[in-house]
């Protein structure tokens, strides 16, 4: 079969592999979609610790073609997407039920062969059933969801509160959807792109802005302000280092602010700990996606979640080197790997 091999930083390739076996307790899923994520940029870049050689693809969804022995619970034929994040189950952060924080954590796409590819072997307790009916791409978006899904959990959004979102990427969009949702009535997502704008107001941000403008953080919280006196609640989900410098002072006195997107490893950002600390802002960081993959493909399998506007376009295994090995296109939401395309 083809997959899309990291061989070493810098050096991805389209190759031919054998196809794998399932081992005791997994499944073999014969991949429909794997979305390019910023993480496979950083991996090929070498910006990201992985195990190559090794087959990228972390957010797959597709039909298993084919159970290991041992499995319940799942048979061939079944749509399924993927978690791709593996605790142990033993260390202490396991043990304390903190498994995004496991200190053994492999991860499918990084760690062992994920999605890039025509078929991929998971573990079973890895998969969550989708509905046959769903459309073959949607269950791509589970992935990224259930890492937002955390974030929006740790943010206490409640009924009636305001929120500001930072990025107006997949990770922004989704969590501009799951945000009014959790009950938000203002929602504002800041990004630079006047599409990636009107796409966030036609998803449910009640207002859109520019983060970019000099007078941003007044044209939020001032008294006449689209939020006066800030947002109960600051996500941000760019990942540079003046959106995470502005996500405090977008907050209300008293306010949260999660912190969803990555920044290089090494890389400081200056922070007023005086402001933190009078305004007593929580400032709290969301890494992946502990126990949240089940609640993704429940709210990807209901519809309720609108992923179709994400996909920006449809590539086959081979346009998937050239499209990681790039930056994202201008404008590009997500970019699908479908094995399907030649
Ligand atoms: P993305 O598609 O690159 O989106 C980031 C958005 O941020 C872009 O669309 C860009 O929109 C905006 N942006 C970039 N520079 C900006 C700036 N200087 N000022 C304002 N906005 C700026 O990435 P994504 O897939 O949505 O992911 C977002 C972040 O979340 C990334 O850092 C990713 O690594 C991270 N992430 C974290 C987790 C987790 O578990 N915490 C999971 C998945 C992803 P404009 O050009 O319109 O401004």
């Amino acid at each position: 079969m083809k997959a899309v091999r990291l061989e070493a930083t810098g050096k991805l390739a389209l190759r031919e592999v054998e196809q794998p076996e399932p081992d005791i307790g997994e499944l073999l899923v014969r991949v429909d979609a794997c979305g390019i994520c910023g993480t496979d940029r950083h991996l090929f870049l070498g910006e990201f610790p992985s195990k190559p050689p090794v087959t990228l693809g972390h957010e797959f969804t597709g039909i298993i073609e084919r159970v290991g022995e041992g499995v319940s619970g799942f048979r061939a034929g079944m749509r399924v997407t993927g978690d791709p994040n593996i605790a142990c189950g033993h260390c202490p952060e396991c043990q304390r039920g903190r498994v995004n924080l496991c200190h053994n954590l492999q991860a499918i796409g990084i760690h062992r062969d994920g999605g890039f590819a025509e078929y991929v072997c998971i573990p079973q307790q890895q998969a969550f059933e989708l509905p046959s009916a769903l459309d073959p791409l949607h269950g791509a978006f589970c992935e990224p969801l259930a890492c937002c899904i955390h974030g929006v959990d740790l943010a206490e959004i409640r009924t009636g509160s305001s929120v500001v979102v930072l990025g107006g990427g997949v990770i922004g969009l989704l969590v501009v959807q799951l945000a009014r949702l959790a009950g938000a009535t203002n929602v504002v997502l800041l990004t630079r792109s006047e599409e990636k704008r009107a796409l966030a107001e036609k998803l449910g941000a009640t207002a859109s802005a520019d983060p970019s403008t000099a007078d941003i953080v007044a044209r939020l919280t001032a008294a006449d302000g689209m939020l006066p006196g800030g947002a109960d609640v600051v996500i941000e989900c760019a990942g540079v280092a003046e959106t995470i410098e502005q996500s405090a002072s977008l907050a209300r006195r008293g306010g949260t602010v999660v912190i969803l997107g990555v920044m290089p490893q090494g890389v400081k950002v200056a922070i007023e700990p005086f402001d933190l600390l009078f305004r007593e802002i929580k400032l709290l960081s969301s890494f992946i996606n502990p126990f949240t993959h089940q609640r993704a493909a429940d709210l990807v399998a209901s519809g309720i979640i609108k992923v179709e506007p994400l996909i920006s376009r449809r590539i086959g295994l081979a346009e998937a080197v050239e499209a990681i090995s790039n930056p994202a296109r201008k404008g590009e939401i997500r970019a699908l790997v479908m094995p399907s395309i030649d």
